[in-house]
């Protein structure tokens, strides 16, 4: 006997059905189904996304900005335990290992799926209202670089900028909206207004882009974010939040 739950009913009749095993012993079925698009209104908005490590996302509108979600912080302190378990437990060479290390291992695969399920919703929910209110969105396509990432915070961000891209195209597909990606080489030294490129890269601690050949200056991010939408052939019109070049200086003066 086996119980089944259903995580969302199926929209038409699938063509083919997959099971599969996970670590934890659980069986999944995946249903091959038709996509059927699921327009939204047309909104007359564009975004540029750039991704990050403080931020796991800048965009070109304020209320768009995704801050690093904390979750998994918690878990992530259960995991570091359950890692001092294993060592603790760990069988010797051609040992079989014990009840201890077994539940362990167990214990930590378990908050390890939690943590990626609460990172795949919350990319999930951030994704849907970004779609809801653009027509097309300009994404940096970021490869994660997990090997090459030491702090357990960078694996996290990578993370985190994984799952939330990744909901970003699937949801657009869905909705029919325009998802471009991008590639994300000199996003950070190229200005958004003129398209000039800087000459050199900009010092991680410098927070702010100001251009010497236009002159203007942005929130380095913010700059990004913009230079995404320019890239995508986007107009930068349609974004919110779009000051005439100069502006910025103007204030500061
Ligand atoms: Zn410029």
């Amino acid at each position: 006997m086996v119980a089944v739950v259903w995580s969302r009913e199926l929209p038409a009749e699938p063509s083919s059905v997959r099971v599969y095993q996970d670590s934890l012993g659980h069986w999944y079925c995946s249903f091959v189904v038709p996509a059927q698009v699921q327009p939204l209104p047309k909104t007359g908005r564009v975004l540029g996304v750039d991704w990050g490590v403080k931020e796991t996302a800048t965009t070109t509108s304020d209320a768009h900005d995704l801050p690093h979600a904390e979750h998994g912080r918690k878990a992530q302190t259960k995991l570091t335990r359950y890692d001092r378990m294993m060592a603790r437990r760990k069988p010797k060479k051609g040992q079989p290992g014990s009840k201890g290390y077994r539940e362990a291992k167990k214990w930590r695969a378990k908050t390890y799926a939690k943590i990626a399920r609460q990172r795949e919703d919350t990319g999930r929910k951030r994704a849907k209202k970004v779609v809801r209110d653009h027509d097309a969105v300009a994404v940096e396509d970021f490869k994660p670089k997990f090997l090459a990432r030491t702090t357990m915070a960078k694996k996290a961000a990578d993370a985190a900028i994984g799952a939330t891209k990744q909901a970003l195209i699937e949801m657009g597909r869905k909705h029919g909206r325009d998802i471009r990606l991008v590639h994300p080489a000199h996003t950070t030294m190229d200005c958004a207004h003129c398209g000039a490129r800087a000459k050199h890269r900009l010092p991680l601690g410098e927070r702010t882009y100001t251009c010497t050949v236009c002159g203007t200056a942005s929130p380095r991010d913010k700059n990004s974010a913009r230079v995404m939408l320019v890239r995508a052939g986007l107009n930068p019109a349609g974004a919110e939040g779009t000051r005439p070049p100069g502006a910025l200086l103007q204030e500061a003066a």
